[in-house]
């Protein structure tokens, strides 16, 4: 009944924003911006200037590597939300062989 144009076209309609829903909610969202050592994930933001140690690891935080700014927290209703697409699009796409 369907073409395979049609089904590559529903295709490519769910599997699209499945990719960005899944891309935008693991990355998540950035809970605040103030420098952490990425270590131990500490607060640095009160320590002294001429600190280079993480006061609860002691990790070296004197290289721009070393210091991680902000947390981020991973959106969880655009993973479903793409997890969902990606099945429809999974679905559509197992019928293209038929
Ligand atoms: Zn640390």
């Amino acid at each position: 009944m369907f073409t395979t144009v049609t089904y590559v076209l529903v295709f490519i309609a769910f599997a699209l924003p499945e990719l960005l829903l899944l891309r935008r909610g693991l990355r998540g969202v950035r809970v605040h911006d103030r420098p952490l050592c990425r270590n131990c994930l500490y607060e640095l933001s009160g320590r002294g200037a001429d600190s280079t140690r993480c006061s609860e690891c002691g990790a070296d935080v004197s290289s721009p590597e070393a210091v991680q700014i902000g947390v981020f927290r991973r959106r969880r209703a655009l993973i479903f939300a793409g997890c969902l697409f990606g099945l429809i699009a999974l679905g559509v796409g197992g019928r293209l062989n038929d």
